[in-house]
């Protein structure tokens, strides 16, 4: 190495020497960039990346080479053959391409080091075409040791450039390494080779080019070399940020919700899975908020979605506009959001669910829309309600549910005992909707008979539901959760249908009572649907009666009248039931001429009290001056039998004639002797 160093002091021109040092560093840099781009496209682009990158490399070995060689000073005349000197350039590039493909064209450290050691003999080629050009007066030796070491040196150097670029281990410095041994390979390659070269001087024969000239020429070169240099740093630059670009726009696709510009669910979910490991290292607190807009539906019925959004949209900038450092919000679809906090003090929390509360109430006007908001809110705090972003943001829901159902204005903060049981009452409320669907219910019928002669004069349809878990669940669980999750409609109609075709297989035409929640007298297409199921089963409405409380009637009187009437007309009998328990209105009694009074079994339990026994004179001398006739529930004893009967009860249920069971006894015996 000490003989080359000498060799660039004494035979070169210093600045032609780092004229080209420059030009081989800018023009590695330019190449390892470029490369790195064929290496992360495919098809096409790639292909475009390896021709510029070929040209590259191609342009910054030939350049140096070319002013490296212009820096030399032969001390003897000089030309240059034109037509090697182009093939010296064709060679650099078309040599460098094949490497760059090959180390591209596999992943893999081997593929690398092959395609780089193969660019090193392209620059040895390169050189020593070019060297072939160079026409000296003058008796020409190559030392072959030196010119050994030097076509080994460039391709060991920059097999170990393209290897840099897929060892892991050097992780961001990958680039810089790899531009530093590709100028090492270089530089290698034309110092050693020149020192290879050893030259006998002879007899003038032509005007050797003066150093003026010489370094006039040098610096063309080196010019036009970086000017391809910097187009393909230029198109290298342009095509990340584009990428860039394009990739920052899919992530904010991805990541936002497109209506709002909130991060959407999965972002949120994400980030707060970030906040929790952070807090779990700095023992901070969290708290999500969950919020969903009260009866938006509304909204959009009444003005229109586009006003549902704009509202939406208004919500979202407010609620964004409350946000300060590590607070966030994000829209989780609907109209529902979800905000994170990252607290010390129980009142921040508090008091930023109160800021986005105060935000979403404020009135709103869009158009001639003017609509004052109200929220439900629901809050659950990290550590204490849940450890993973899942289950706290799903607690944050069930407290909010809370805040709905309850219609209690402010935030609900998550209580685990209530809110667990609202989360138990939703999922076996979910398992009654499947076992509806799917035909997994049952009815028992109980007998009614007529006090004095006990004959059976109908039967009443209780419903009956086994959960696989469970177990039996008692209708007076599960009617009322239907009834809350909105489930009586499809519940009812399947009873009525079942009780309508299984009374049709009964011996004798009794009568079948099927009872009616107070949610089914709501919908107005009631009676057309019992006359659409008697059609179907061909059951005689005067067959069919049916139960309802007070209650039902109570809920919306005019439109359960109105229902009322409608079912009466068609020849069904409607019963009053459960009488004495609730408002026992005599208003109710006059309101609609009922077919049956059915008194609550509370009253034929407490036989022995005297006011028992004076609300049982009262409602049968009611009964008895309106014309209804009245049934006693609940008869367990003879002895309760003998009272009702001496009062004057016209007809009896109770375990005492039977309980409730799969088919009336009359049809067992009639399937048995089918
Ligand atoms: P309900 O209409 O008052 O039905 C009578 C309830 O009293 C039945 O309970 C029945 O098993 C019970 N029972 C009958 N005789 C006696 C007795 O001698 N002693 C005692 N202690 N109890 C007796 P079940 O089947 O558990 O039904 C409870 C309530 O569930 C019913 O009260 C009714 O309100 C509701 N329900 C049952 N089936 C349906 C249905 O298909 N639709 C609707 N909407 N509600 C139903
Ligand atoms: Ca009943
Ligand atoms: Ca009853």
């Amino acid at each position: 190495m000490i003989d080359v160093a000498l060799c660039i002091g004494r035979e070169h021109d210093p600045w032609l020497v780092l004229l080209a040092v420059f030009v081989c560093c800018v023009g590695a840099f330019a190449v390892v960039q470029m490369l790195g781009l064929a290496r992360e496209t495919h098809g096409v682009q790639r292909l475009g990346w390896l021709f510029l990158t070929a040209v590259g490399a191609g342009a910054t070995i030939w350049c140096t080479h070319f002013v490296a060689m212009l820096a030399y000073r032969a001390g003897v005349p000089v030309t240059l053959d034109p037509v090697l000197t182009i093939v010296s350039l064709i060679v650099a590039v078309v040599g460098t391409g094949a490497g760059f493909w090959i180390a591209v064209w596999r992943p893999g450290m081997l593929w690398s080091l092959l395609g780089g050691a193969i660019v090193g003999v392209a620059i040895s080629t390169m050189h020593f075409t070019g060297m072939a050009a160079y026409r000296i007066d003058g008796l020409v030796e190559w030392r072959a040791g030196y010119v050994a070491v030097s076509e080994l040196a460039a391709s060991f150097f920059a097999a170990l450039a393209l290897g840099a670029l897929q060892w892991p281990r050097l992780a961001r410095h990958r680039m810089a390494a790899a531009t530093g041994l590709l100028v090492v390979a270089i530089a290698a390659l034309h110092f050693v080779a020149m020192t290879a070269l050893k030259i006998t001087p002879l007899t003038l024969s032509e005007a050797p080019l003066d150093t003026r000239q010489m370094q006039a020429l040098g610096l063309a070169t080196a010019l036009v070399g970086l000017v391809v240099i910097a187009a393909g740093v230029a198109a290298a630059a342009i095509d990340r940020s584009t990428r860039s670009d394009v990739q920052r726009r899919l992530h904010h696709m991805a990541t936002n919700d497109a209506l709002t510009g909130l991060p959407n669910r999965a972002a949120l979910i994400d980030e707060l899975t970030r906040q929790i490991e952070i807090a779990r290292t700095s023992g901070a607190h969290l708290g999500v908020v969950a919020v969903n807009v009260d009866r938006f539906q509304e909204i959009n019925d009444a003005h229109g979605h586009k006003a549902g959004d704009a509202v939406l949209a208004t919500l979202a900038q407010r609620m964004r506009g409350q946000m300060r450092r590590h607070e966030l919000v994000a829209r989780f679809g609907g109209d529902e959001f979800v905000a994170v906090i990252r607290y010390d003090l129980p009142q921040q929390l508090t008091g930023f669910a109160e800021r986005i509360e105060a935000a979403l109430v404020a009135p709103v006007t869009i158009g001639s829309l003017n609509a004052r908001i109200a929220a439900s809110i629901g809050v659950a705090a990290y550590p204490q309600d849940a450890g993973d972003a899942q289950t706290l943001t799903n607690n944050a829901h069930l407290a909010m549910h809370r805040a709905k159902t309850a219609g209690v204005s402010g935030p609900c903060f998550y209580d685990a005992p209530i809110d667990e049981a609202i989360r138990e009452r939703r999922e076996l409320a979910a398992d009654l909707r499947r076992a509806i669907e799917e035909n997994g219910l049952e009815i028992q019928y109980q007998v009614q008979a007529h006090a004095d002669s006990r004959e059976v004069s109908g039967y009443e349809a209780l419903v009956r539901w086994t959960h696989a878990e469970r177990g039996p669940v008692s209708p007076e669980m599960f009617v009322p959760l239907a009834e809350e999750y909105g489930l009586i409609p499809a519940l009812g109609e399947w009873v009525m249908r079942r009780a309508c075709s299984d009374a049709m297989t009964w011996e004798q035409p009794w009568k079948v009572a099927v009872n009616v929640s107070p949610a089914q007298l709501g919908h107005a297409g009631l009676p057309a649907l019992f006359h659409q199921i008697m059609l179907e089963t061909g059951l005689p409405p005067r067959r069919l009666e049916i139960e309802l409380t007070e209650t039902a009637i109570m809920t919306n009187r005019d439109q359960a009248l109105h229902v009322l009437r409608q079912i009466k007309a068609l020849g069904v009998g409607v019963a009053l039931d459960d009488f004495g328990t609730g408002y026992s209105s005599l208003e109710t009694l006059r309101a609609f001429p009922f077919d049956k009074i059915k008194l609550d079994r509370l009253f034929v339990a407490e036989l022995d009290s005297p006011q028992a026994i004076a609300i049982i004179r009262a409602v049968l001398a009611l009964g008895k001056s309106l014309s209804i006739p009245i049934l006693a529930e609940g008869i367990e004893t003879e002895r309760q039998l003998l009272v009702m009967r001496r009062e004057g009860c016209d007809e009896v249920q109770g375990f005492l004639f039977g309980q409730p069971q799969a088919q009336p006894a009359a049809v067992a015996r009639k399937r048995k002797s089918a």
